[in-house]
């Protein structure tokens, strides 16, 4: 589907913009102390760093808490940044799977770079898509 390539490309790009500077100096690394992050099971290794933390699958997802700071955090720094799991990758805007009937687009207000507007541009650019932001 086009309009969904557009979207996913937009999304890709708002969410690759937020540079990992300006998580770590100026946000401290807020979303990765608050919440819980979402991974694969192939990543559960990598992602606990081998250590035996409680995690919840659900699906095809594992869910682990990083409230107080996630395991892979150092400095506010991510230390597998490259090979961060999906759910950090598409943080703070998501977009729905193709195969679902409804594009959904899924905004995380409590980032500080979505309160600072510094994605605004990007949202301009997805609600000339007709598509819904939530
Ligand atoms: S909350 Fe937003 S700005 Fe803060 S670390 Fe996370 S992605 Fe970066
Ligand atoms: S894996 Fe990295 S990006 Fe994801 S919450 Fe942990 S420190 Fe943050």
């Amino acid at each position: 589907m086009e309009t969904f390539a557009k979207l996913r490309k937009i999304v890709d790009t708002a969410n690759a913009s937020i540079t990992s500077e300006y998580c770590s100096r100026v946000c401290k690394s807020y979303c990765c102390r608050h919440g819980r992050i979402c991974f694969r099971p192939e990543k559960t290794e990598l992602v606990t760093r081998g250590e035996k933390l409680e995690t919840e699958t659900i699906g095809e997802w594992v869910y682990l808490s990083v409230e107080g700071g996630c395991p892979n955090l150092s400095d506010n720094k991510c230390l597998i940044y490259p090979m961060r799991p999906e759910g950090c990758r598409n943080y703070p805007v998501s977009l729905n799977h193709e195969d679902q009937e409804e594009i959904v687009i899924l905004i995380d207000r409590t980032c500080r770079a979505v309160q600072e507007g510094l994605l605004d541009e990007y949202f301009r650019q997805i609600r000339e898509l007709d598509t819904v932001i939530k």
